[in-house]
């Protein structure tokens, strides 16, 4: 019977290999000196820089990472204070050129460092690298189901698996489902294949049990077939571990293993995939978290842009005049104040036109309601096509319409009235064909306000439908109307 374990032959990783390297070497050298003298002992770590002395024992030892070192006994504490700065500048020159060499595996052994006694065996050793790899993929890792592939091609790279599937919770379809395989049917996709329930019920089972760190489940070629059937090959394998991926109390997913006839899983295994499994708990959630998190985050944007969207056109909405598209008398109470305001920094002059369709109830009466629209709604566009763009126009009532503009240099804003008045008369209207304009002209003057303006362009209004309408009225004080 094969036992399967972790995969001797493989050359270590860079990192782990030459920081082991290098404890052997210290090691075997200084061993060698502790043996001759030793009545002193200071443990010095070399990672926080404090030295501390542990009395009745022998030797200086140096500790870094779970790696010691030991030194020759000293005469004197100065004595024995430059000797131990003397060693670590030693340890230290060693260990930056491990970290040089960290970049190239072979490194040290190129350069003939001596192994000397094992810190670690071989299996925890590549455990080690094992789950530094699964780490260093990790740091990166936002997409899941990359990050299980990967790991997947880790573990089958490390360990003698012969087949590997990796199930997760999917918050889309709310089932465990596979995520990736290795060794085993692959002609369907992921999502298709489901986690056997039996085996959740199972886990949740064990999960409640005094002992949460043993939670695998052994699954014998029988109980194996029944609860993978879905795989076309699964008569192949001869027994199956499954290693449930837990959050707390939550399952997360599982890493199920599967082994060929006559397999036995070493115990070391078991307790890698285990440690692998509690890795995975960690980094799944956080990533599914920050999935999450990004994911709400956009939401959210979106739904505050919309809102912003939302709010602008029901303001829009609320200042806009529906028929013609201009202006409501909202819309000019609320900027006519900002106008007057900029008017007075510029130094600038504005002045109101408005603007009494003459006789429009005849064109309801004559043609329709309908009709009637029509010709309010060409009439404002016509306003538009003929004012300039600083120019404010509003539909100040059913059939009357008020112009800001900031056009008054003499009779600026007199003649501005008259063109407008004389491209009315000679307008085609729909349906209709002709009609005619009254139209009120105000200057604001110095200090006054609003009310007291719209009343003197009301009034020259009035005066022009007194003048037998199609006419224009400017009010240039009181006694001029
Ligand atoms: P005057 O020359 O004295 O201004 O006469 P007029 O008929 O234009 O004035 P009057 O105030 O008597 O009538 C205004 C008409 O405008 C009455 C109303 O039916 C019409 N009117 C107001 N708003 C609308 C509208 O939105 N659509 C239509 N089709 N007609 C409207
Ligand atoms: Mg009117
Ligand atoms: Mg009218």
């Amino acid at each position: 019977m094969r036992k399967v374990n972790l995969q001797k032959t493989k050359p270590r990783s860079g990192a782990v290999q030459s920081v082991l390297s290098a404890y052997r070497y210290e090691r075997s050298q200084s061993l060698k000196k502790a043996k001759q003298q030793a009545d002193i002992i200071t443990s010095l770590s070399i990672a926080n820089r404090t030295v501390a002395r542990k009395n009745g024992e022998s030797g200086i030892e140096i500790a870094h990472c779970g790696a010691s070192v030991s030194l020759p006994k000293l005469k004197s504490k100065p004595e024995m204070k430059t000797e131990v700065n003397t060693a670590v500048s030693s340890f230290e020159k060693k260990e930056d050129q491990n970290i040089t060499s960290q970049k190239s595996p072979s490194n040290t052994a190129a350069k003939g460092i001596p192994a000397g006694n094992e810190i670690l065996t071989q299996d925890a050793e590549n455990g080690v690298n094992l789950i530094y790899q699964i780490y260093r993929i990790s740091a990166h890792a936002m997409d899941l189901e990359k990050f299980i592939r990967q790991t997947c091609t880790i573990l089958s790279s490390e360990l003698h698996i012969d087949a590997l599937l990796a199930y997760l919770y999917d918050d889309v379809t709310d089932r465990i489902r596979r995520y990736h395989c290795v060794g085993m049917d692959m002609s369907r996709k992921h999502d298709e294949y489901v986690f056997p329930d039996a085996l959740i019920e199972k886990m949740m089972r064990k999960r409640r049990g005094s002992d949460k760190t043993q939670n695998f489940i052994e699954l014998n070629q029988e109980q194996m077939i029944e609860l993978f059937y879905d795989y076309s090959d699964i008569q192949l394998f001869g027994s199956a571990i499954v290693f449930p991926i837990f959050f707390d109390e939550t399952l997360l997913g599982c890493l199920a293993v599967f082994l060929r006839e006559n397999e036995v899983f070493a115990q070391q295994t078991e307790k890698i995939m285990m440690a692998v499994c509690a890795q995975l708990s960690a980094l799944v959630q956080n990533i599914r978290l920050y999935n999450t998190l990004t994911r709400e985050l956009e939401e959210h944007k979106r739904a505050e842009e919309q809102l912003k969207k939302v709010n602008e056109e029901l303001e829009n909405s609320a200042y806009t005049d529906h028929l013609t598209g201009l202006w409501n008398r909202r819309g000019l109470i609320k900027h006519v104040y900002e106008q007057i305001e900029l008017m007075r920094v510029q130094k600038n002059s504005l002045s109101f036109l408005l603007l009494d369709i003459d006789h429009f109830k005849r064109v309801n009466d004559k043609y329709g309601h309908q009709v009637g629209d029509m010709v309010l709604v060409d009439f404002a566009d016509l306003l538009r096509a003929n004012s300039r763009t600083t120019d404010s126009i509003t539909r100040w009532g059913g059939e009357e319409f008020l112009i800001l503009t900031t056009t008054n240099i003499g009779n600026t804003a007199y003649t501005y009235a008259e063109r407008l008045r004389k491209l009315v008369s000679i307008h085609a209207f729909p349906v209709i064909g002709e009609m005619t304009v009254s139209i009120g002209v105000a200057e604001l003057r110095e200090g006054e306000d609003f009310d007291s303006w719209i009343k003197r362009v009301d009034d020259a209004l009035y005066a022009a439908k007194d003048r037998d309408r199609n006419n224009v009225v400017i009010c240039r004080d009181e006694e001029s109307l």
